[in-house]
């Protein structure tokens, strides 16, 4: 099998030879534990498994070492845990609890090792001594700072040079920092009864509130905490080594996070890299907009495997993840209801055909030779409707491997028909409803409002109505005639 994937730090796809085979080893940031995932964080999370299980199939299970971190140490963690007034460990259990049953339902698979930030604090400690002591960290005002002009090729990865960026930089420049550049390593933490919090005086629980703090290293004599960045060069050194494969995770990781986690680690370790090939998905957007709370369309995984948040109805979590894969993972992706409905249908065609057949030992060729080229998942996916229909045709051979091959993408796994159906029951929409919706979208059309017109057809065929559009053979004009989905 020979696997090409893109690499952000020499900006080219490149054939992925593994450092060693027999060890494959790849890191991917994972969530800051504090609220629910949302459906973005979702991206990452499955577009990794599936480079995980593509690898596993490639190398075999044994030797592919995935490690996909917890942060579980972050200022936005204390905020909140202070909002409700909460214990940071119960606010961090609780939520990374969620976030595995939420990417659970989506198919992905444990990593090899999910390590979390508290567990690595001597790490982290030694990691700031030794760039104490190799003169590219220094310490001031209870921080360790990172000297990045002790860096020669800093911005690599980001493609800009320490000038630009020291140009660009709008941000108040703390006055302890040698360079506007330089970041934390390790920071001190207000003691008990002195952390930020919005609530009263008087009413707060300042046990409840203290920053989490360790003691410090390179002779700070305060406590103190780790900053994000290190907690995954620590992180990333104690379970693959200084050097490994694959870092991954989303676009906005690449600067400052991931510049930064390379500077920690290379300057360290004395490496010519932290790892071979960087890999970053990019965004989710919803409905054409910026996912955001104030917008009302912040959606979150569970929102959309348990609520009807979205579209009106829950949505099953392979239905999910095969519309995730539609797109490929370095282009953006618009986020839809229309996607879901499709990607829904497509799941019932293939349930339809290959329930209760046996896979067969390999995964369909073509499949692979999609997925082996830098990830291209939606060319697997319209492989996958080809095979399907010759399936659908009586070949068997074909039913078999095309069911491993959807196995091996997490998007199939023996489900029948109406499972991807999940509290969608019978349509609850009278006809009355549905000629208003179809004028109604006529109108839209009219005045060229095309938006409009799509958000009622996106409307009906999330409630299980069809709109078709057709021409009146002698008139010309579209009619638009309606079919229930299932
Ligand atoms: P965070 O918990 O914000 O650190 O994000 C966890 C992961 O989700 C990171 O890899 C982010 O890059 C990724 N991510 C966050 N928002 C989005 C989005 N809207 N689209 C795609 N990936 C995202
Ligand atoms: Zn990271």
């Amino acid at each position: 099998m020979s696997i090409s994937l893109y690499n952000t730090l020499t900006r080219r796809k490149e054939l992925f030879t593994p450092l060693d085979p027999d060890n494959v080893r790849m890191y991917v940031c994972g969530p800051t534990v504090y609220d629910h995932a949302h459906i973005g964080n979702a991206r990452p999370v499955i577009v990794f498994d599936v480079l995980f299980r593509l690898l596993r199939q490639a190398y075999g299970p044994e030797h592919v070492n995935y490690a996909r971190n917890i942060t579980d140490v972050d200022d936005k963690i204390n905020a909140r845990a202070a909002e409700e007034r909460v214990s940071i460990r119960e606010l961090t259990e609780r939520t990374a609890a969620q976030f595995h049953k939420d990417i659970a339902a989506l198919g992905v698979l444990p990593p090899t090792v999910e390590p979390r930030a508290t567990d690595h604090i001597p790490e982290m400690r030694a990691l700031c001594e030794t760039l104490v002591a190799k003169g590219h960290a220094y310490v001031a005002d209870g921080h360790v700072l990172f000297d990045v002009a002790s860096m020669a090729d800093y911005g690599r990865l980001s493609n800009r040079s320490l000038e630009e960026m020291e140009a660009g930089a709008r941000v108040e420049v703390a006055p302890y920092k040698k360079g506007p550049m330089d970041f934390v390593l390790w920071k001190p933490s207000k003691p008990v009864g002195q952390a930020d919090t919005n609530q009263p005086v008087g009413q707060a629980d300042t046990n409840q509130q203290a920053e989490p703090a360790w003691p410090s290293p390179c002779g700070i004599t305060a406590p103190g905490r780790p900053g994000w960045h290190l907690e995954c060069s620590a992180m990333s050194e104690k379970h693959l080594g200084p050097v490994f494969d694959i870092h991954g995770g989303g676009i906005d990781l690449v600067f400052p996070h991931h510049e930064n986690e390379i500077a920690q680690s290379r300057c360290a370790h004395g490496t010519q890299v932290m790892a071979n090939v960087w890999m970053h998905n990019g965004f989710l957007q919803v409905e054409g907009e910026k996912m955001s709370k104030s917008l009302g369309n912040f959606i979150t995984i569970n929102d959309l495997l348990e609520t009807d948040k979205f579209g009106g109805q829950p949505w099953h979590g392979r239905v999910v993840r095969l519309a995730m894969l539609g797109t490929h993972y370095r282009q953006p992706i618009d986020w839809t209801v229309d996607r879901l409905v499709q990607a829904r249908a497509t799941l019932a065609e293939i349930a339809e055909t290959l329930v209760g057949v046996t896979p067969a030992a390999a995964p369909h060729g073509d499949v692979l030779a999609a997925l082996e080229d830098d990830l291209n998942t939606p060319s697997a996916i319209s492989i996958i409707h080809g095979l399907a229909k010759s399936a659908r045709r009586g070949n068997a051979a074909t039913a078999a491997e095309l069911k491993s091959a959807l196995q091996l993408m997490g998007i199939y796994d023996n489900e029948k028909p109406d499972d991807f159906f999940v509290g969608a029951g019978a349509p609850q929409v009278e006809e009355d409803e549905i000629a208003e919706a179809i004028q109604a979208r006529l109108d839209a059309r009219r005045a060229r409002d095309f938006k409009e017109a799509d958000r009622i057809r996106d409307d009906m065929a999330s409630r299980g109505i069809q709109l078709k559009d057709g021409k009146d053979p002698k008139t010309g004009e579209i009619v638009t005639t309606w079919e229930v989905r299932r």
